[in-house]
């Protein structure tokens, strides 16, 4: 433990950061390149860590979590994605994206029986906002939930829905008013998959972040009974944006793991490999790579720190978590792509796990808020600060 790690993290919580790191260097890093290539499933991996109290950091102790803070869970989430970010993008899709609005605005029913579950590994959830037509403007939402009696009837698709194909539980954002803007007339919903009327279309081949299954649902007339709205009828908006400075933050979190693997490899490699009769990390222009990437990321883990602690503070931290999503996203691809640079050919090829790096790090400036829309926002919270 450094006085520099001191002065930003208390002992309990660098204790807990050291845990975390040789629990997945026990339980994750020995099946990283099974899941990558699909002979495993990240589930059967992250249960384990369900049962260790690793998926629900925020969570009460009575709700399946150990209730620590946001902080701890940025602690974890970089251990576990520097080692594996497919098998942590399916984790934070449960344990966060779909888990966190039901911790805020479930009733003590619902968080009894979807949040303890999912926050002890034994139950898988995912979040539904996207559709074929709905992307970053989530006001957009087409998907509909009619009301019949007790019970709603939900028509729509969504799309690139993470867990999509393998959740229990899936948070589905609907229109309930289409007379009003649908940032007045939307609804969010807890929807079992196992209901009549859920079907999964597709599931996506993707570039990167292998061992997420991510699908595209159909809802053919899916009755959901009315006690599994989250939060008020008609006030799904408001769910959807009072999770995302904490959603953003984790994935801020994720990508400082990325950053750390990849500069990690390059700084090994560089130690290494020697090319004329010098080690290669002897020259400027492979060691300045490396200052680079320390730099970058020491400054994305302090945003990302800065956001937690504003967010266990329950302050408003819309400026601060989109800062260091969009600073860590970039950081993450930028050093990812630099570590494979240090490597030179082998870095190409599977052998070494760089090119993973950068196929998973490129997803992060689209998914959970792109690069632009992020910019925008944090123009907008400038702005503000200023009185224009
Ligand atoms: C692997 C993967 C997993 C995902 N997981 C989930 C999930 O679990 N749940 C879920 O609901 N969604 C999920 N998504 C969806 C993701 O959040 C969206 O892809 C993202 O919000 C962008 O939407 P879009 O892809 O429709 O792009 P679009 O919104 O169509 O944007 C296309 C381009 O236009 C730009 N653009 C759009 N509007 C503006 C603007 N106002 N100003 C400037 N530029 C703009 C965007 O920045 C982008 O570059 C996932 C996506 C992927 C690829």
């Amino acid at each position: 433990m450094t006085m520099t790690e001191l002065s930003f993290l208390s002992k309990e919580e660098i204790q807990f950061r050291d845990e975390a790191r040789s629990f997945v260097q026990r339980n994750l890093t020995p099946h990283a390149e099974d899941i990558e290539q699909g002979k495993l499933e990240a589930w059967d991996i992250l249960r384990k860590f369900g049962k260790a109290g690793y998926l629900g950091s925020r969570y009460p102790v009575e709700f399946g979590g150990t209730g620590r803070g946001l902080m701890y869970e940025v602690l974890a989430t970089e251990e576990i994605c520097a080692v594996h970010a497919g098998l942590d993008m399916a984790r934070v899709a449960s344990c966060i994206l779909f888990a966190h609005p039901v911790y805020e605005f479930g009733s003590e029913a619902q968080k009894k029986k979807y949040l303890t579950p999912v926050a002890r590994g034994e139950k898988i959830g995912a979040l539904g906002i996207t559709e074929p037509n709905v992307g970053s403007d989530v006001a957009a939402t087409e998907t509909r939930a009619e009301k019949q009696g007790d019970s709603y009837v939900i028509n729509g698709e969504k799309r690139f829905i993470t867990n999509g194909p393998v959740a229990d539980f899936l948070l589905c954002y609907t229109v309930t008013d289409p007379k009003v803007k649908a940032k007045q007339g939307m609804t969010a919903f807890i929807v079992e998959t196992k209901s009549k009327g859920f079907e999964v279309v597709e599931e996506y081949d993707l570039l990167g972040m292998h061992g997420a299954h991510v699908g595209r649902l159909a809802f053919k007339d899916l009755v959901v009974p009315e006690e599994n709205i989250l939060g008020d009828v008609n006030g799904g908006f408001g769910v959807v944006m009072a999770g995302l400075d904490a959603e953003r933050t984790i994935l801020a979190a994720e990508m400082n793991g990325v950053a750390r693997a990849a500069m990690e490899e390059a700084i090994h490699y560089s130690n290494y490999r020697v090319q004329f009769r010098r080690k290669i990390r002897e020259f400027e222009g492979i060691s300045f790579k490396i200052a680079d990437m320390a730099t970058k990321l020491e400054a994305a883990r302090l945003l990302t720190f800065k956001a937690a602690r504003i967010i266990d503070a329950n302050q408003p931290a819309t400026k601060d978590a989109a800062i260091a999503k969009l600073f860590a996203c970039e950081t993450a691809i930028e050093s990812a792509s630099q570590a494979l640079q240090v490597l030179g050919g082998i870095g190409y090829t599977k052998q070494k796990p760089v090119e993973r790096y950068l196929r998973d790090a490129r997803l992060m400036t689209i998914g959970g808020g792109t690069a632009e829309i992020l910019r925008y926002l944090i123009q907008r919270e400038v702005f503000k600060e200023y009185d224009l």
